[in-house]
């Protein structure tokens, strides 16, 4: 079996002699995998999926992601495997204002350097996918936050990545485009894409991964599969 993350003795300090931030703890997480990560504030959820998306560097253990160890990048490195292999959504979209939709969805594959006519093609494919091709050349105010988030998930998969990272993807959306974005996640998972999903949202760990760990403390307090993956 692939492993798309594979975390070996990670531990986490943001300095003194005290317990880690998180750790150490040994994680595997299979190419296909859809696995959320639950737990109280201040548990360690954004410290892993930091270390995981190479945002951080650990104080201790190895962290390889998408075959290649990355705890030991330069930063230069980082920057780009980020660009190429890791897909990432956030609580507020970050989205460009200044940029329409398309141009949004466009950037991380114009930055890796992707032929301007190919990236167009790939955005139109996803945005048909993502049922929002009628907004390519509306700018990101003018939509609901459900449909924001809609843009920013297309942006995260422009670059086809190996991993996909969500950061409390429903938090600030209603419950009827919350339901929406937990839709979109599942398709995108039953589709085979890999993705790590930050949430205290527990119906959405359920409905759309297959396994969820709950993290305490900076450690691993259970790691559970779901009964069946829908
Ligand atoms: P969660 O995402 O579950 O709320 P975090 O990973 O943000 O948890 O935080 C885990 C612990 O690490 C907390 O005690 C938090 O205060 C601490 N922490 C997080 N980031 C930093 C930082 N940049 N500097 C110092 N301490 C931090």
């Amino acid at each position: 079996m692939t492993h798309v993350i594979e975390l070996q003795g990670v531990a986490k300090r943001y300095g003194g002699t005290g317990a880690p931030a998180l750790g150490p703890i040994g994680l595997t997480v299979a190419e296909g995998e859809a696995l959320a990560v639950t737990g109280p504030s201040g548990s360690g959820k954004s410290t892993l999926l930091n270390l995981i998306a190479g945002l951080d560097k650990p104080t201790e253990g190895s962290v390889t992601v998408a075959g290649r160890r990355i705890d030991q990048l330069s930063e230069h490195a980082l920057a780009r495997f980020r660009r190429e292999q890791i897909g990432m959504v956030f609580q507020f979209f970050n989205l460009l204002d200044d940029l329409s939709v398309a141009d949004n969805i466009q950037l991380p594959a114009q930055l890796t350097g992707t032929a301007r006519k190919k990236a167009a093609v790939r955005a139109g494919e996803l945005m048909e996918l993502l049922g929002i091709s009628k907004h390519a050349r509306a700018y990101p105010g003018r939509l609901s936050g459900g449909e924001r988030q809609r843009v920013a998930v297309a942006r995260a998969l422009i670059n086809r990545p190996a991993l996909l990272l969500a950061d409390e993807p429903t938090g600030a959306l209603d419950t009827a485009s919350g339901q929406d974005v937990r839709e979109l996640l599942l398709d995108l998972h039953r589709g085979g894409q890999t993705i790590v999903l930050v949430t205290h949202d527990l119906a959405l760990a359920q409905s759309c991964a297959g396994r969820t760990i709950h993290l305490v403390d900076g450690h691993l307090a259970a790691d559970t599969l779901a009964q069946a993956v829908r």
